[in-house]
């Protein structure tokens, strides 16, 4: 390839691109990236490495289809990390600009996204707790309050809830949420504007630092390191972080230090709501929207939408608007056909209190008969909590009917093994082990 055709080759890549690509992305990302002439393989030039790690994230395919690639089907370019424009700036320091900080307090909270909107049940009543802990007394219970579960949990809601609350309860301490992918988006910008000092300077000096969807920092090696410097920074002063996640820190792929880090305070696994809070959820929900729903179709909806809060959410919003539209109440034969497209298939019906304690039963090699006992000896009792533990997280049946199935078992037998077991499973490899082979038993 003579120079003339490679440099081409860069103005067709960069053409295409501009097609790609948003105008904000290929601002942010390809506009810098500079072609440096006379090399092979061709060399481009970067402001700095996340660029390079961006480029080859995003576009390795595009890369290969434009310039040659090595044997593993790599991209052929050689990078070169622009250096020396940190001096030039220094020599010369611009006035600062009268604006305010960007960062100065653009807390954008969900305001329906409170504690007091928050609608308690076994599954979030300690993580409730928790987070109420954490805003009332900032810094001084657990740190860091790790919080991770499924999708449309209200997770996110939990994390404003405390933030709406330290703003009203502790006005003056520096308070700044936000998600990860808004923290790598800063970090890229100050990076190129060479501001990361600043950035840096203004995240140490918070009292209370909120992050949603820490998944999002796997495999951005880079971000994760200055992630890691930061947090480290402010839990040695004794500052408090809250982080959401999709799943436990021990499953996300980051490095050993981060996930120690985010071990070090509270882990707490939002649950998906049992029937009762489903129940309440709807009631509160339609309330709120002005509609009428009787207790008999929340019960209804609640049993055939089990694991999204969210869902519920829309459920009641598109009921409503139905009814409304069309002059009616909700009845039974509204609801179908106006949800029934987002009910989830009943999977669950197969699996009964019965096939749960017939599988624990063989795992842990007790009789059956024993589960369905009230021996307190440990070989039978640990079991039995398990086996309960399993029939509230997969049965989406009222904790009572359940409970009773146990051998007329009460309500807060059942809830306590859960409790336990919740609990024990945050630290517990083995036990997390069992009851995934548990699990696949009772599916199977
Ligand atoms: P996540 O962040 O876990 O994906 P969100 O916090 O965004 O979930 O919650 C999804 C929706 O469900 C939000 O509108 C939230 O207000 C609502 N929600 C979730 N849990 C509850 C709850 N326990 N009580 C009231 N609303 C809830
Ligand atoms: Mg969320």
């Amino acid at each position: 390839m003579s120079l003339e055709t490679k440099e081409d080759t860069w103005s067709d890549f960069l053409s295409f691109m501009e097609n790609r690509c948003s105008r904000a992305e290929y601002e942010n990302w390809i506009a810098p990236i500079e072609y440096v002439g006379n090399s092979d393989p061709i060399t481009l030039q970067v402001p700095n490495v996340f660029v390079q790690e961006y480029l080859l994230d995003n576009y390795k395919e595009a890369l290969t289809s434009f310039f040659p690639k090595d044997k593993k089907g790599e991209p052929l370019i050689s990078f070169l990390i622009k250096e020396g424009e940190k001096k030039k700036a220094l020599k010369k320091p611009t006035p600062k600009p009268k604006k305010t900080s960007e960062f100065d307090q653009n807390l954008s909270f969900n305001i329906s996204y409170t504690f007091d909107n928050f609608i308690e049940g076994p599954s979030n009543q300690f993580i409730k707790s928790a987070a109420l802990g954490v805003a009332s007394r900032p810094g001084k219970s657990y740190n860091p309050l790790f919080i991770h579960g499924g999708v449309g949990l209200g997770k996110t809601h939990l994390l404003h809830g405390i933030g709406q609350y330290i703003q009203s309860h502790h006005k003056k301490l520096r308070l700044q949420c936000i998600t990860t992918e808004a923290f790598i988006n800063d970090l890229v910008s100050h990076l190129r504007n060479k501001s990361v000092d600043k950035m840096k300077r203004y995240f140490r000096g918070l009292d209370i630092l909120l992050v949603d969807d820490i998944q999002f920092l796997q495999n951005r090696l880079n971000f994760e390191e200055e992630f890691c410097n930061m947090f480290e920074a402010l839990i040695n002063q004794n500052k408090q972080i809250v982080i959401t996640s999709d799943k436990p820190p021990g499953q996300l792929k980051l490095s050993e230090r981060m996930i120690a880090r985010m071990e070090w305070g509270l882990v707490a696994h939002m649950g998906t709501p049992d029937l009762e809070t489903r129940v309440a959820i709807l009631q509160y929900k339609s309330e709120a929207v002005g509609l009428h729903l009787p207790n008999q179709l929340a019960f209804y909806i609640a049993e055939h939408i089990y694991n999204n809060v969210r869902q519920l959410e829309g459920a009641i919003n598109r009921l409503s608007a139905y009814c409304r539209l069309m002059h009616l109440e909700p009845s039974q034969d509204v609801v179908d056909s106006t949800l029934s497209e987002m009910f989830q298939a009943p999977v669950r019906s197969k699996i009964s209190v019965d096939r749960i304690i017939h599988s624990v039963a063989s795992m842990f090699n007790v009789r059956e008969s024993d589960l369905r006992g009230s021996s307190r000896a440990k070989e039978v009792a640990y079991p039995r909590q398990i086996a309960m533990y399993l029939a509230k997280e997969l049965l989406g049946e009222s904790l009572m009917k359940i409970a009773s199935a146990f051998g007329g078992k009460t309500h807060s037998t059942l809830l306590h093994a859960w409790k336990k077991i919740a609990q024990q499973l945050e630290t517990d490899d083995v036990l997390r082990r069992q009851l995934q082979m548990t699990r696949q038993n009772i599916e199977a």
